[in-house]
């Protein structure tokens, strides 16, 4: 299996390089923000849960996020090659439970890829996103409580990865195709794991 997580603030690509991913390697994709949207579409007492944290910005607490992924991943698991995650973890108990959830499921995660990108840069694709998506969240005022979360609750989210010698850095800005050539790089080099295409 090749399970990884794909890691970075928010505006710093990890939705568009997920897509790369799940296509190059055959992988299941699991974004946490995607589910929690579908939920809050569909009008269910978890969605309208979520929309209040979701629409200040902030997180969904830690033993909702952490069941709801338990949920999915007994759904999905069984049968995949593997698994991005992409939007979880945001904090370090997320990442300590994602550890022990996936060896309940007989496997591990292999390696978190870090899109690094200036703040100035993610502001703006994040302005433009909600412009052209119309995501709610995409808001000026929502971003910046989004950002400060990200430097409170999930940078140090990171820092476990680097300790744990998973963490690939890779540089998030420029040219689409260009940052998914360092990512395949950077899987190779720490996996071994070769793309089938
Ligand atoms: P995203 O689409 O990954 O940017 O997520 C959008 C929003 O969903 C976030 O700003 C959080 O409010 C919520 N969310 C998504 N994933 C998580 C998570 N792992 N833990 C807590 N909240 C989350």
């Amino acid at each position: 299996m090749l399970n990884l997580v794909i890691f970075g603030a928010p505006g710093s690509g990890k939705g568009t390089q997920s897509a790369k991913l799940i296509d190059e390697y055959s992988l299941y994709h699991i974004s946490t923000g995607e589910v929690l949207r579908e939920e809050i579409a569909s009008g269910s007492e978890l969605g309208k849960l979520a929309d209040s944290y979701i629409s200040k910005g902030q997180l969904i607490p830690d033993d909702l996020m952490i069941s709801i992924l338990d949920e999915i991943l007994t759904r999905h698991l069984k049968d995949r090659e593997g698994i991005v995650f992409d939007g979880f973890p945001r904090t370090i108990p997320q990442a300590e439970a994602l550890a022990s959830l996936l060896e309940k499921h007989g496997t591990e995660l292999h390696a978190v890829i870090g899109l690094e990108v200036p703040e100035e840069e993610l502001i703006d694709r994040m302005i433009k996103r909600g412009q052209q998506t119309g995501r709610a969240d995409d808001n000026a005022e929502t971003i910046k409580n989004r950002l400060a979360v990200y430097h409170n609750q999930t940078r140090p989210v990171k820092d476990f990865y680097i300790g744990k010698d998973k963490y690939i850095a890779v540089n998030g800005s420029g040219v689409v195709d260009e940052i998914f050539a360092d990512i395949r790089k950077g899987i190779e080099q720490a996996t071994g794991q070769k793309s089938k295409k």
